[in-house]
């Protein structure tokens, strides 16, 4: 048996034993339905979600112009509705991305943050031309969606898009199901990003549809919210003890979310990350 003979029955006995093999996930494509007009788009690790109603679509993150390409394909295929609205969750390059081909003859809206780092970054998407601070509401073939901005969380731009008829809540980055936040926590806002999560447990919803990895409920939530304020309060306090960041890494076990995704991978790189934020917000004797 040659060498990829081998490999190839390797790859179909793991296939057979645990589901789909693991590099379908790097190029999947997918539109499947959520709850009521609500579905979720799926380009291998980034997802968004669309409302298709009779008045036409509302759609989410294009993530990039090949998977915007698509995603409009499968839309005018699957639907036959225009559309109407385009809303980015915020504003950073990997869910932005491919605007122009989803925006064109539609609305693309975002938060006013949001613009300003689409605009000063080149991002390569479509500038929003309806921007707000706090709260937009869009309506659309009688379904309401709620663009509600949090504060400062992971960007200073996150907004979340709630859907009350389906009872959803689309929450991009700043909040990561059964799973740590990614990696050395770039472009974060602490501790006011707790604050953001919080606020999000205050709300009347049922799904949690996050931007990475499977839908959860709220009880992912206030899960992610309690790991969050672990890490924010072990780093402050190791700080506050002179530890160093090498200490910290090994100190700082965070042991009861261990049974998360990614904690062996991510959690001394979350430690990084958090002691970089504290560090510009605290001064020592
Ligand atoms: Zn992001």
């Amino acid at each position: 048996m040659t060498h990829t003979a081998r490999v190839a029955l390797l790859i179909t006995a793991l296939a057979l034993s645990c589901g789909a093999p693991a590099y379908a996930e790097d190029t999947k494509r997918a539109v499947t339905h959520i709850q009521g007009d609500l579905y979720r788009f799926q380009n291998a690790f980034h997802f968004s979600v669309l409302l298709v109603t009779e008045a036409g679509v509302l759609v989410t993150d294009p993530i990039n112009a090949e998977a915007a390409a698509w995603l409009k394909a499968e839309i005018a295929e699957r639907f036959g509705k225009p559309i109407r609205y385009l809303v980015y969750s915020h504003d950073h390059a990997d869910h932005s991305s491919g605007g122009e081909v989803l925006g064109e003859g539609a609305v693309v809206v975002a938060h006013e943050n949001a613009r300003r780092a689409i605009v000063g970054e080149s991002r390569p998407t479509a500038v929003p031309e309806v921007t707000f601070n706090d709260r937009l509401t869009i309506e659309l073939g009688g379904k309401r969606v709620e663009l509600i901005y949090l504060g400062n969380s992971h960007s200073d731009n996150m907004i979340v898009m709630h859907f009350p008829a389906e009872r959803a809540l689309f929450a991009v980055d700043f909040i990561s199901v059964k799973r740590l936040p990614y990696r050395d926590l770039s472009d974060a806002y602490f501790p006011d990003w707790i604050e953001a999560v919080k606020r999000v447990e205050a709300m009347d919803f049922d799904l949690l549809v996050p931007g990475h990895g499977p839908i959860g409920t709220k009880e992912d939530v206030t899960e992610h919210r309690a790991y969050l304020e672990a890490l924010y309060g072990e780093v402050l306090q190791a700080a506050r003890d002179g530890q160093s960041l090498e200490q910290m890494k090994s100190s700082i076990t965070l042991a009861e979310f261990s049974h998360l995704g990614q904690y062996g991978e991510w959690r001394e790189l979350n430690i990084e990350g958090m002691y970089r934020q504290i560090s510009l917000h605290r001064r020592g004797n």
